[in-house]
Protein backbone atom coordinates (compact mmCIF):
# COMPACT_ATOMS: atom_id res chain seq x y z
CA UNK A 1 0.00 0.00 0.00
CA UNK A 2 2.71 2.24 0.61
CA UNK A 3 4.46 1.65 -2.89
CA UNK A 4 1.23 2.04 -4.37
CA UNK A 5 -0.43 4.87 -2.93
CA UNK A 6 3.40 6.60 -3.35
CA UNK A 7 3.29 6.32 -6.87
CA UNK A 8 -0.31 7.05 -6.89
CA UNK A 9 0.03 10.59 -5.55
CA UNK A 10 3.26 11.21 -7.80
CA UNK A 11 1.16 10.42 -10.88
CA UNK A 12 -1.57 12.49 -9.33
CA UNK A 13 0.82 15.45 -9.20
CA UNK A 14 2.14 14.55 -13.03
CA UNK A 15 -1.84 15.11 -14.30
CA UNK A 16 -2.30 11.69 -14.89
CA UNK A 17 -5.94 9.84 -14.14
CA UNK A 18 -4.93 6.86 -11.43
CA UNK A 19 -6.68 3.98 -9.66
CA UNK A 20 -4.58 1.75 -7.20
CA UNK A 21 -6.51 -1.01 -7.01
CA UNK A 22 -5.22 -4.19 -4.12
CA UNK A 23 -6.80 -7.51 -4.46
CA UNK A 24 -7.91 -8.22 -0.93
CA UNK A 25 -8.85 -6.12 1.91
CA UNK A 26 -5.51 -5.02 3.99
CA UNK A 27 -5.01 -4.16 7.17
CA UNK A 28 -6.35 -1.20 9.16
CA UNK A 29 -3.55 0.12 10.48
CA UNK A 30 -2.67 1.43 6.81
CA UNK A 31 -5.69 3.05 6.02
CA UNK A 32 -4.33 6.23 7.29
CA UNK A 33 -1.92 6.35 3.91
CA UNK A 34 -2.36 9.00 2.00
CA UNK A 35 -4.94 8.55 -0.91
CA UNK A 36 -6.29 5.59 0.76
CA UNK A 37 -9.72 6.94 0.45
CA UNK A 38 -9.99 5.84 -3.86
CA UNK A 39 -8.03 2.48 -3.40
CA UNK A 40 -10.24 -0.53 -4.80
CA UNK A 41 -10.65 -3.66 -3.32
CA UNK A 42 -10.57 -6.44 -6.21
CA UNK A 43 -12.51 -8.86 -4.25
CA UNK A 44 -15.03 -6.60 -2.64
CA UNK A 45 -15.57 -3.95 -6.05
CA UNK A 46 -14.87 -6.80 -8.95
CA UNK A 47 -17.28 -5.17 -11.28
CA UNK A 48 -15.56 -1.87 -10.43
CA UNK A 49 -12.28 -3.45 -10.43
CA UNK A 50 -12.38 -5.43 -13.64
CA UNK A 51 -13.85 -2.12 -15.59
CA UNK A 52 -10.74 -0.23 -14.01
CA UNK A 53 -8.25 -2.86 -15.06
CA UNK A 54 -9.75 -3.46 -18.83
CA UNK A 55 -9.84 0.65 -19.53
CA UNK A 56 -6.07 1.11 -18.28
CA UNK A 57 -3.44 2.68 -20.52
CA UNK A 58 -0.46 1.14 -18.26
CA UNK A 59 -0.80 -0.99 -15.31
CA UNK A 60 2.27 -0.95 -12.98
CA UNK A 61 2.56 -4.43 -11.03
CA UNK A 62 3.99 -2.98 -7.67
CA UNK A 63 5.74 -5.18 -4.72
CA UNK A 64 4.64 -9.01 -6.48
CA UNK A 65 6.46 -10.59 -9.86
CA UNK A 66 3.69 -12.92 -10.52
CA UNK A 67 -0.02 -12.91 -11.52
CA UNK A 68 -0.39 -15.51 -9.17
CA UNK A 69 -0.16 -13.19 -6.18
CA UNK A 70 -2.75 -11.19 -7.27
CA UNK A 71 -5.50 -14.00 -7.29
CA UNK A 72 -8.37 -13.19 -9.57
CA UNK A 73 -7.23 -9.68 -10.13
CA UNK A 74 -4.19 -11.29 -12.44
CA UNK A 75 -6.50 -13.09 -14.73
CA UNK A 76 -8.10 -9.87 -16.04
CA UNK A 77 -4.37 -7.76 -15.99
CA UNK A 78 -3.44 -10.87 -18.39
CA UNK A 79 -6.32 -10.31 -20.45
CA UNK A 80 -5.63 -6.49 -21.14
CA UNK A 81 -3.30 -4.92 -23.86
CA UNK A 82 -2.40 -2.10 -21.34
CA UNK A 83 1.39 -1.33 -21.29
CA UNK A 84 2.13 -3.46 -18.15
CA UNK A 85 5.87 -2.16 -15.82
CA UNK A 86 6.72 -4.79 -12.52
CA UNK A 87 8.45 -2.41 -9.84
CA UNK A 88 9.37 -5.36 -7.52
CA UNK A 89 12.03 -6.52 -5.49
CA UNK A 90 11.03 -10.19 -4.60
CA UNK A 91 13.21 -13.15 -5.98
CA UNK A 92 12.83 -15.19 -9.62
CA UNK A 93 10.58 -12.38 -11.42
CA UNK A 94 8.13 -13.90 -13.79
CA UNK A 95 8.69 -12.01 -17.45
CA UNK A 96 4.63 -11.00 -17.26
CA UNK A 97 5.22 -7.24 -18.22
CA UNK A 98 6.56 -5.29 -21.03
CA UNK A 99 9.42 -3.27 -18.54
CA UNK A 100 10.57 -4.56 -15.59
CA UNK A 101 12.31 -2.65 -12.84
CA UNK A 102 13.29 -5.70 -10.73
CA UNK A 103 16.32 -5.22 -7.57
CA UNK A 104 16.37 -8.49 -5.14
CA UNK A 105 18.85 -5.93 -3.17
CA UNK A 106 15.97 -2.94 -2.52
CA UNK A 107 14.83 -3.20 1.23
CA UNK A 108 11.36 -2.80 -0.08
CA UNK A 109 9.05 -1.55 -3.33
CA UNK A 110 8.69 1.74 -1.89
CA UNK A 111 12.71 2.52 -2.11
CA UNK A 112 12.33 1.58 -5.81
CA UNK A 113 9.81 3.85 -6.43
CA UNK A 114 11.51 6.35 -4.60
CA UNK A 115 14.12 5.31 -7.48
CA UNK A 116 11.98 5.17 -10.36
CA UNK A 117 11.02 8.79 -9.85
CA UNK A 118 14.30 10.25 -9.39
CA UNK A 119 15.23 8.32 -12.60
CA UNK A 120 12.28 9.93 -14.34
CA UNK A 121 13.83 13.25 -13.02
CA UNK A 122 11.30 14.33 -10.89
CA UNK A 123 12.97 13.97 -7.35
CA UNK A 124 11.63 17.82 -6.83
CA UNK A 125 7.61 16.51 -7.37
CA UNK A 126 8.77 14.00 -4.18
CA UNK A 127 6.95 15.84 -1.23
CA UNK A 128 5.56 15.18 2.22
CA UNK A 129 2.72 13.11 1.19
CA UNK A 130 4.19 10.88 -1.43
CA UNK A 131 7.22 10.69 1.70
CA UNK A 132 4.44 9.60 4.16
CA UNK A 133 3.57 6.66 1.99
CA UNK A 134 7.02 5.53 0.75
CA UNK A 135 8.15 6.13 4.63
CA UNK A 136 5.50 3.72 5.40
CA UNK A 137 6.70 0.93 2.95
CA UNK A 138 9.96 0.91 3.77
CA UNK A 139 9.81 1.14 7.51
CA UNK A 140 7.31 -1.66 7.79
CA UNK A 141 9.47 -3.89 5.14
CA UNK A 142 12.45 -3.55 6.62
CA UNK A 143 11.11 -4.47 9.99
CA UNK A 144 11.59 -1.06 11.36
CA UNK A 145 15.04 -1.04 9.45
CA UNK A 146 16.47 -4.09 11.80
CA UNK A 147 16.03 -6.93 8.40
CA UNK A 148 19.52 -7.48 6.54
CA UNK A 149 17.95 -5.88 3.41
CA UNK A 150 17.89 -2.67 4.90
CA UNK A 151 21.05 -0.79 2.79
CA UNK A 152 22.79 2.35 3.33
CA UNK A 153 20.53 4.01 0.28
CA UNK A 154 17.35 2.86 2.42
CA UNK A 155 18.83 5.45 5.52
CA UNK A 156 19.56 7.76 2.67
CA UNK A 157 16.30 7.80 0.87
CA UNK A 158 14.85 7.94 4.61
CA UNK A 159 16.81 11.04 5.50
CA UNK A 160 15.78 12.81 2.79
CA UNK A 161 11.63 12.03 3.41
CA UNK A 162 12.26 13.15 7.01
CA UNK A 163 13.81 16.26 5.42
CA UNK A 164 10.84 16.69 3.36
CA UNK A 165 8.52 16.68 6.39
CA UNK A 166 7.92 13.24 7.40
CA UNK A 167 7.19 12.95 10.96
CA UNK A 168 8.29 9.31 11.22
CA UNK A 169 7.67 9.00 15.03
CA UNK A 170 3.96 10.25 13.79
CA UNK A 171 3.87 7.34 10.89
CA UNK A 172 5.16 5.04 13.35
CA UNK A 173 2.89 5.92 15.62
CA UNK A 174 -0.11 5.47 12.88
CA UNK A 175 1.12 2.06 12.03
CA UNK A 176 2.51 0.10 14.95
CA UNK A 177 0.51 1.58 18.14
CA UNK A 178 -2.69 1.95 16.98
CA UNK A 179 -3.70 -2.13 17.64
CA UNK A 180 -6.93 -3.37 19.02
CA UNK A 181 -7.05 -4.95 22.00
CA UNK A 182 -7.87 -8.38 21.05
CA UNK A 183 -4.82 -8.25 18.60
CA UNK A 184 -2.62 -7.95 21.12
CA UNK A 185 -4.48 -10.69 23.43
CA UNK A 186 -4.01 -12.73 20.49
CA UNK A 187 -0.09 -12.06 20.94
CA UNK A 188 -0.03 -12.92 24.29
CA UNK A 189 -1.88 -16.07 23.70
CA UNK A 190 0.41 -17.40 20.71
CA UNK A 191 3.50 -16.64 22.66
CA UNK A 192 2.43 -18.40 25.95
CA UNK A 193 0.46 -21.04 24.60
CA UNK A 194 0.84 -22.22 20.96
CA UNK A 195 4.66 -20.80 20.49
CA UNK A 196 6.15 -24.84 19.68
CA UNK A 197 10.06 -24.90 19.76
CA UNK A 198 11.77 -27.82 17.91
CA UNK A 199 15.06 -26.81 18.84
CA UNK A 200 16.99 -29.90 17.24
CA UNK A 201 16.90 -28.21 14.19
CA UNK A 202 16.68 -24.29 15.72
CA UNK A 203 12.62 -24.10 14.21
CA UNK A 204 9.88 -22.55 15.86
CA UNK A 205 6.37 -21.94 14.36
CA UNK A 206 2.76 -21.27 15.90
CA UNK A 207 -0.21 -22.26 14.02
CA UNK A 208 -3.80 -20.92 14.62
CA UNK A 209 -7.01 -22.24 13.66
CA UNK A 210 -10.33 -20.47 12.79
CA UNK A 211 -12.06 -21.03 15.89
CA UNK A 212 -8.56 -19.52 17.24
CA UNK A 213 -8.38 -16.19 15.13
CA UNK A 214 -12.35 -15.77 15.72
CA UNK A 215 -11.67 -16.14 19.45
CA UNK A 216 -9.88 -12.99 18.84
CA UNK A 217 -11.97 -11.18 16.41
CA UNK A 218 -9.34 -11.46 13.61
CA UNK A 219 -9.23 -8.70 11.04
CA UNK A 220 -6.81 -8.69 8.23
CA UNK A 221 -2.94 -7.66 9.73
CA UNK A 222 -3.93 -8.97 13.13
CA UNK A 223 -0.95 -11.69 13.05
CA UNK A 224 1.64 -9.01 10.91
CA UNK A 225 4.90 -9.53 12.64
CA UNK A 226 3.76 -12.63 15.03
CA UNK A 227 6.24 -15.18 12.66
CA UNK A 228 9.26 -12.70 13.68
CA UNK A 229 8.62 -13.83 17.52
CA UNK A 230 10.17 -17.19 17.37
CA UNK A 231 13.48 -15.94 16.29
CA UNK A 232 14.22 -13.75 19.22
CA UNK A 233 14.66 -16.78 21.03
CA UNK A 234 18.48 -17.65 21.36
CA UNK A 235 19.60 -19.96 19.23
CA UNK A 236 16.39 -20.60 16.75
CA UNK A 237 16.70 -19.84 13.21
CA UNK A 238 13.78 -20.57 11.63
CA UNK A 239 10.42 -19.71 12.50
CA UNK A 240 6.88 -19.90 10.94
CA UNK A 241 3.47 -18.56 11.93
CA UNK A 242 0.38 -21.22 10.27
CA UNK A 243 -3.41 -19.32 10.12
CA UNK A 244 -6.43 -20.98 9.27
CA UNK A 245 -8.33 -18.32 6.71
CA UNK A 246 -10.61 -18.43 4.01
CA UNK A 247 -10.41 -22.17 4.23
CA UNK A 248 -6.81 -22.17 3.08
CA UNK A 249 -3.58 -22.36 5.63
CA UNK A 250 -1.44 -19.34 5.05
CA UNK A 251 2.15 -19.81 5.73
CA UNK A 252 4.95 -16.98 6.86
CA UNK A 253 8.40 -18.14 6.95
CA UNK A 254 11.13 -16.33 8.45
CA UNK A 255 14.59 -17.29 8.77
CA UNK A 256 17.95 -15.95 9.66
CA UNK A 257 21.67 -15.77 7.82
CA UNK A 258 21.90 -18.67 5.18
CA UNK A 259 18.73 -20.64 5.40
CA UNK A 260 16.34 -19.67 2.38
CA UNK A 261 13.03 -19.56 3.56
CA UNK A 262 12.55 -18.71 -0.34
CA UNK A 263 13.51 -21.86 -1.66
CA UNK A 264 11.58 -23.65 0.93
CA UNK A 265 8.78 -21.98 0.59
CA UNK A 266 8.50 -22.71 -3.63
CA UNK A 267 9.40 -26.49 -2.52
CA UNK A 268 6.83 -27.38 0.09
CA UNK A 269 4.15 -24.83 0.73
CA UNK A 270 3.70 -23.43 -3.04
CA UNK A 271 4.55 -20.05 -2.10
CA UNK A 272 8.30 -17.86 -2.66
CA UNK A 273 9.37 -14.32 -1.50
CA UNK A 274 12.60 -13.28 0.01
CA UNK A 275 15.48 -15.70 0.99
CA UNK A 276 15.30 -14.54 4.67
CA UNK A 277 10.96 -14.14 4.52
CA UNK A 278 8.76 -15.99 2.10
CA UNK A 279 5.24 -17.03 2.70
CA UNK A 280 2.73 -19.88 0.69
CA UNK A 281 -0.51 -21.23 0.78
CA UNK A 282 -1.72 -25.23 1.89
CA UNK A 283 -5.03 -26.04 1.00
CA UNK A 284 -4.44 -29.35 3.33
CA UNK A 285 -5.61 -29.19 7.05
CA UNK A 286 -3.36 -27.24 9.60
CA UNK A 287 -2.65 -30.50 11.20
CA UNK A 288 -1.24 -31.91 8.51
CA UNK A 289 0.21 -28.68 7.23
CA UNK A 290 2.20 -28.20 10.62
CA UNK A 291 2.96 -31.97 10.42
CA UNK A 292 4.61 -31.44 6.89
CA UNK A 293 6.50 -28.39 8.30
CA UNK A 294 8.29 -30.45 10.84
CA UNK A 295 8.60 -33.89 8.67
CA UNK A 296 10.37 -31.68 5.95
CA UNK A 297 12.55 -30.25 8.47
CA UNK A 298 15.76 -32.98 8.15
CA UNK A 299 15.87 -32.19 4.45
CA UNK A 300 17.48 -28.87 6.08
CA UNK A 301 19.24 -30.44 8.96
CA UNK A 302 22.78 -29.85 7.93
CA UNK A 303 22.12 -25.68 6.76
CA UNK A 304 19.50 -25.21 10.22
CA UNK A 305 22.02 -26.46 12.63
CA UNK A 306 25.24 -24.73 11.29
CA UNK A 307 27.03 -22.57 13.52
P1 LIG B 1 4.44 -12.61 4.72
O1 LIG B 1 4.95 -13.76 5.51
O2 LIG B 1 4.74 -11.32 5.37
O3 LIG B 1 3.03 -12.78 4.26
O4 LIG B 1 5.29 -12.62 3.37
C1 LIG B 1 6.69 -12.59 3.38
C2 LIG B 1 7.20 -12.39 1.96
O5 LIG B 1 6.84 -13.52 1.17
C3 LIG B 1 6.59 -11.17 1.26
O6 LIG B 1 7.59 -10.55 0.51
C4 LIG B 1 5.53 -11.75 0.38
O7 LIG B 1 5.36 -11.00 -0.78
C5 LIG B 1 6.05 -13.14 0.06
N1 LIG B 1 4.95 -14.11 -0.03
C6 LIG B 1 4.00 -14.36 0.91
N2 LIG B 1 3.16 -15.31 0.49
C7 LIG B 1 3.58 -15.69 -0.74
C8 LIG B 1 3.11 -16.65 -1.71
O8 LIG B 1 2.12 -17.37 -1.51
N3 LIG B 1 3.82 -16.73 -2.87
C9 LIG B 1 4.90 -15.95 -3.12
N4 LIG B 1 5.55 -16.09 -4.29
N5 LIG B 1 5.38 -15.05 -2.25
C10 LIG B 1 4.73 -14.92 -1.08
Amino acid sequence: MGSSLGLYNYLILRGHSVNVITPNTYPQFLHWIPGNETVTVFNRQTDKAKMLIAEADIIFSLDYNNLSRIEDAGKEVEKTKAIKIIIDHHIEPIAFADYTFSDVQKSSTSEMVYDFIVLLGDKSLINKTIGECLYCGIVTDTGSFRFPSTQPSTHKIVAELIELGVNHAEVYNRIFNTYTEDRLRLLGYCLFEKLKLIKEYKAGYVALSKEDLKRFNFQAGDTEGFVNYALSVSGIRLAALFTEQEGIIRISLRSEGDIDVNKMARAHFNGGGHANAAGGRSDDSLEITTKRFEEILPLYKDILTKN
